[in-house]
């Protein structure tokens, strides 16, 4: 039998109550169908474990983790530790000292999802999002503390190997989609470097994908074609912020920020890949078992394919659309199910569809 090895890191908040979901029914599906096993191993990497011992990752722990075949990850976050100290020290640390330059995020309404947008069954998209430098290369530095002058600096920068990388990434993703459109998505009218580097080394990358039918938006423009013509785009590929926020937004334009998933890809295979949903914490609703599992399910799902097991990850997609398809749907879509009655009904379907096939 093939046994995957998986970090798991739920994390701060609603990480843990989806997490835990998530193990539930990869369990689940193992089962079913045993020619394929996991081996789980939990880490407590979190900001209580940051409060407690000062160290979100322990000395040695990143050395550990690269010997596991994938990273399935929540999410961190507390009230009690400021944002970028629980980002930096946790989920970048991990996405950049692993190399994961592309960060995978697909939008797609699911059955029987509705979203505020009226065109909403015309969102398929792929963004793709630059994940190892750019806006979030962490330079940049204050001075003149507390005084009248001071001034704080944030520094973009920009790589010709970071830039080309992820495009080539891209084309390679539009490549394998039916449309084959790619949107190259910038702010190179007002931000003249960097982002003019990434407009120029993407149009030299284009040369080589000359099936690939491109185009390109202002990220402020791109916000309202995602709202008012979703049905132009298919792949974008954009910075660390840009590409950031506008995921969010397809995020919510498909129903809820619960539902979406990501995968922090190291494309060469030399460090594991990380998994996770996009949402965050959220200290709301931590704690009151409603936090909606659907993204980390869907997060499985990318983990299921990236480890080749494709067809597990389509039985499991199948099971997750079953599920919210007969309107079982979490408070954030509109629904009054539980996380546990959502995941006791998607390991219900796989353990149904199983044994029909049996
Ligand atoms: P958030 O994603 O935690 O929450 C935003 C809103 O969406 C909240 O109202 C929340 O209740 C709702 N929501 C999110 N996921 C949901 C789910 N699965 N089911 C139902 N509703 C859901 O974002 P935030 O409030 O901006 O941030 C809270 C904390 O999380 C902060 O500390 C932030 O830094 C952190 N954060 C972490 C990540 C990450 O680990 N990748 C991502 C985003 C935010
Ligand atoms: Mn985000």
């Amino acid at each position: 039998m093939k046994k995957h090895r998986i970090a798991v890191i739920p994390g701060d908040g609603i990480g843990l109550e989806v997490i835990d979901a998530g193990k539930k029914v990869l369990e689940t599906l193992v089962e079913s169908y045993p020619s394929v096993g996991f081996e789980f191993k939990d880490f407590d990497w979190s900001s209580k474990r940051y409060l407690e011992k000062g160290q979100y990752i322990p000395d040695g722990g990143i050395e550990e983790l690269k010997t596991f075949d994938a990273i399935y990850f929540g999410a961190v976050g507390s009230e009690e530790v400021p944002d970028h100290i629980s980002l930096w020290d946790l989920r970048l640390k991990i996405c950049q000292g692993f190399d994961q330059y592309a960060n995978v995020r697909p939008a797609r309404v699911l059955p029987g999802v509705t979203s505020r947008l009226q065109h909403a069954d015309k969102i398929d998209w792929v963004i793709i999002r630059e994940n190892s430098e750019g806006e979030y290369s962490g330079n940049g530095g204050r001075v003149h503390q507390g005084l009248p002058d001071e001034v704080g600096t944030e520094v973009s920068l920009f790589t010709r190997k970071g830039i080309e990388r992820i495009h080539r990434f891209a084309f390679d993703m539009a490549m394998s989609r039916p449309r084959k459109k790619l949107t190259l998505v910038t702010k190179s009218n007002a931000q003249r470097h960097g982002m003019v580097l990434w407009d120029e080394i993407f149009f030299e990358v284009a040369k080589d994908y000359p099936e690939v039918e491109i185009n390109r938006e202002l990220v402020d423009a791109v916000t309202t074609t995602m709202v008012l013509k979703p049905e132009r785009l298919d792949v974008i590929v954009a910075t660390n912020l840009h590409a950031d926020i506008i995921s969010d937004l397809a995020a919510a334009l498909s129903g809820s920020l619960g539902i979406a998933p990501t995968a922090n890809l190291n494309p060469s295979g030399e460090f594991p890949s990380m998994f996770e949903p996009i949402h965050g914490s959220a200290f709301d609703i931590t704690g009151k078992g409603i936090a909606n599992p659907i993204g980390a399910f869907w997060t499985a799902v990318m983990m299921l394919e990236h480890l080749g097991e494709q067809t597990l990850a389509e039985r499991l997609m199948a099971a997750v659309e079953e599920v919210i398809g007969s309107g079982l749907q979490a408070p954030d879509l509109g629904g009054k199910a539980t996380t546990r009655e959502i995941t006791d009904a998607v390991c219900a379907s796989i353990r149904e569809k199983a044994s029909v096939a049996a």
